[in-house]
């Protein structure tokens, strides 16, 4: 059963009478258990729908729908799926106390893996979960393999029911699934000799294994500092080394690198980011892998528009990762643009300064670097640092922060999108 929270004006939702508050029980007899099914099972041009409404009537619908034509019904977001595991690198044990409670749900879902392309381990898959993710063609995943070896694997993820990842990607590749893979990279647990038998194991899967990012381990203040440290440059520096030369034998053999570094990878090892091409299509680009050289592309191609800010006075503030990284974009931009651009770099005071990345700064941040800076046109912030509902880490509002500077303010990703999204007052 799926509840409906909104319904489209003028959709064919409407047409039948179809009203928020409306369960919808079964389609073609088979019943519903989350959007998925919903979607999946009303694909087809004509089926039947077997809906409760708020009164508690039950009523059957046949439709037929011109092809395309969406039904127009917005259901409430699915129970997300627990973690079964207990990884000593968790973010959420990184957390500071006192955050609204949804940040502190460890979420490991294989239906947000395939529709946000948040990464999964699949240690929780159920047997019908797999016959889901077969049937409905749930592909690419996004999967946090970590390591191949089941005893470390089970290890790192504090999980002993974990079962064999190669042999659950080999099962779902038979089927057509493919698959986004990363691994987070912890010095001592999962690098060295265990990281190339991962590499070596998951490129072995074949075409199915479309990417693998490895990514250096994230801690706050917060963090278990007593089990899992952050590679040092020295580890970066040999993990690039040997995933570059898998990524040249890959491309010779496969005509894609296959195997990227995080840009943190590279910040973290004092080394220069690889060009744009080495990115192939920038597959893993959300999962800080190629970030730089994605942003430099879409600022090259959005010139025509960056030109309505010539003249202005621009505050770009960011954390202090991308803060070392963005003096290059910034030149590209101001040049660009014809615009005066000021990059403000912000410490991140919730969760403390080894937290570098722009999207875990807190609303309060941003309202103290801007507070007294009326002598802006215009700031932007980082699009990431915001949820949906376009709250803050610390529960602050885009709008009430919005108020509470002298400056209008944007969100933006690429700088063009700031440019054609109003400001805010
Ligand atoms: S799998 Fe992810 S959510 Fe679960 S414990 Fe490990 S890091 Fe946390």
């Amino acid at each position: 059963m799926v509840l409906v929270t909104a319904v489209a004006p003028g959709s064919i939702a409407e047409e039948l009478g179809i009203v928020p508050g409306t369960d919808l029980l079964s389609v073609n007899g088979r019943e519903l258990e989350d959007f998925l099914d919903w979607e999946f099972l009303t694909a087809e041009d004509a089926f039947l729908v077997h809906v409760r409404r708020p009164d508690g009537e039950e009523i059957e619908y046949e439709i037929e729908r011109p092809a395309e034509e969406p039904l127009g019904v917005a259901l409430e977001p699915p129970r997300i799926r627990r973690c079964g595991n207990r990884c000593d690198f968790c973010f959420v044990d990184g957390l500071p106390p006192g955050l609204r409670d949804t940040l502190y749900i460890r979420d490991d879902d294989y239906r947000l893996s395939f529709r946000y392309g948040n990464f999964a381990t699949l240690t929780n898959l159920k047997p019908k979960d797999i016959r889901r993710i077969i049937e409905y063609r749930l592909s690419p995943l996004y999967v946090s393999v970590h390591a191949s070896d089941p005893v470390v694997r089970r290890w790192l993820l504090r999980n002993p029911e974990a079962p064999d990842i190669r042999e659950q990607l080999r099962d779902l590749a038979r089927h057509g699934i493919t698959f986004h893979t990363q691994v987070v990279l912890m010095p001592g647990v999962n690098d060295g000799p265990i990281l190339e038998q991962t590499v070596t194991d998951l490129y072995a899967i074949g075409d199915p294994v479309l990417s693998l990012s490895v990514v250096p381990v994230g801690l706050t203040e917060f963090s278990r500092h007593d089990r899992v440290r952050e590679p040092t440059r020295e580890e970066c520096r040999a993990a690039i080394g040997f995933l570059e030369r898998w990524s040249r034998d890959a491309l010779a053999a496969r005509g894609s690198h296959w195997i990227y570094g995080a840009d943190e990878l590279y910040l973290r090892a004092g080394l220069p980011l690889p060009p744009a091409e080495s990115y192939d299509e920038f597959e893993q680009v959300e999962n800080g892998v190629g970030s730089v050289r994605w942003l430099e592309r879409e600022i090259a191609e959005g010139a025509e528009t960056l030109s309505q800010w010539a003249g202005l006075r621009i505050g770009v503030l960011t954390g202090t990762s991308m803060g070392r990284l963005m003096p290059q974009v910034l030149d590209s931009v101001r040049s660009i643009s014809g615009a005066e651009l000021e990059l403000i770099v912000l410490e991140n005071t919730l969760f403390g300064s080894s937290v570098t990345t722009a999207g875990l700064l807190p609303g309060r941040a941003f309202v103290d670097a801007l507070r007294d800076r009326g002598d802006l046109d215009l700031a932007l912030l980082p699009a990431e640092a915001v949820n949906d509902s376009d709250l803050f880490l610390d529960d602050l509002s885009l709008d009430s922060l919005s108020q509470s500077v002298p400056v209008p303010v944007r969100l933006s990703k690429t700088f063009v999108d700031a440019v054609l999204e109003p400001a805010r007052p």
